[in-house]
C-alpha cells in the first residue's frame, strides 16, 4: 500500500471487527475476497480480521494487504493483553487502524492513539487514522472536534512519516447497525475538504498527498456517490465486508472513479 500523492488507486479497507467468530469462517471469507480480488484494477483492498485470525491469513498473493484494527502504543514488554506492532509486522501485518470510534467509545483519547501511531511507524506499519465527530450540529462546531482529533493523533509525526498515514473521516453517528443513515457525499466533500486544510495548516505540503477516505455505512448503493461526487480516495467498510460478494461490488465500483 503505498500513500505515495498519487492516488491513481484508491484504497478500500474492510473492517470486520469483531466477526467472525471461528477460524474456519474467517478462511472462507478471506479466501473468497481474495479470489475476486485480482479483478480488481483500480482499487488496493486491505482486510482487517479479528487479530487472533492474522497469522492464519497470511500467504502467498498480492492482491489484498492484511491489516489491524488496533495495535499497541508500546512495541514491546510487560504489557498484557496488547498486540505489539512489531508482532503483527512479523506475521505479515501491512497496516492498522487507529483511533476507530469503537475503541475511543471504550475510552481511548488522542495521547494515546498519538502514541499507538508512532509505535505503529517504529515498526513499519501504515497507519489508517480514524477521525469523526459523534454529532454533527449546523453552526459547525463539529469541525473543532475533527482538528482537535488530527492535532493530537498527528503531534510530532513528521512530514516525511505522513507518507505512511490516510485518515478515514468516519461520523459516528454513520457508523454501524445503530447508525440512522450514512454521510451525503456532499457531507464527506466539504469535511474532507477541512480535513485538509488541517492537514496543510499541520504538515506542509506533504498534506496534499494524504488519501482521505470516508466510513459509515457504506454499501453498493452508495459507494459510487461517495467515490464519484464525494471524490473520496477510498472507503472504509464495515458490516458490507462481511460479505464477500458485496465488498467486491464496493471495491470494483471504484473503476467508475478512475
Ligand atoms: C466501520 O467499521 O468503521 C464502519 C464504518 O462500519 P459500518 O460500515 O458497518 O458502518
Amino acid at each position: 500500500m503505498q500513500y505515495n500523492g498519487l492516488m491513481a488507486k484508491k484504497i478500500i479497507i474492510g473492517n470486520w471487527k469483531m466477526n467472525p467468530t471461528s477460524l474456519a469462517e474467517a478462511k472462507r471469507l478471506y479466501t473468497d475476497i481474495k479470489k475476486g480480488a485480482p479483478r480488481i484494477r483500480m482499487a488496493e483492498i486491505v482486510i482487517c480480521p479479528p487479530a487472533p485470525y492474522l497469522a492464519a491469513l497470511t500467504g502467498p498473493g498480492k492482491s489484498v494487504i492484511l491489516g489491524a484494527q488496533d495495535s499497541a502504543e508500546e512495541t514491546q514488554g510487560a504489557f498484557t493483553g496488547s498486540s505489539s506492532p512489531l508482532a503483527l509486522k512479523s506475521v505479515g501485518v501491512q497496516a492498522v487502524i487507529l483511533g476507530h470510534s469503537e475503541r475511543r467509545a471504550k475510552g481511548e483519547a488522542d495521547d494515546l492513539i498519538n502514541l499507538k501511531i508512532k509505535a505503529a511507524l517504529k515498526a513499519g506499519l501504515r497507519i489508517i487514522l480514524c477521525v469523526g465527530e459523534t454529532v454533527r450540529d449546523e453552526q459547525g462546531d463539529y469541525l473543532v472536534v475533527l482538528r482537535s482529533q488530527l492535532e493530537s493523533c498527528l503531534a510530532d509525526i513528521s512530514k516525511t512519516q505522513m507518507n505512511k498515514i490516510a485518515i478515514a473521516y468516519e461520523p459516528v453517528w454513520a457508523i454501524g447497525a445503530q447508525a440512522t443513515s450514512a454521510d451525503t457525499p456532499e457531507g464527506f466533500l466539504h469535511n474532507a475538504i477541512y480535513i485538509r486544510q488541517t492537514l496543510s495548516k499541520l504538515k506542509g505540503a506533504s498534506a496534499a498527498k494524504t488519501p482521505i477516505l470516508y466510513g459509515g455505512s457504506v454499501s453498493v448503493k452508495n459507494a459510487e456517490s461517495f467515490l464519484v461526487d464525494g471524490k473520496a480516495d477510498g472507503l472504509l467498510v464495515g458490516r458490507e465486508s462481511l460479505k464477500a460478494k458485496n465488498f467486491l461490488a464496493i471495491a470494483e465500483l471504484t473503476s467508475r472513479a478512475a
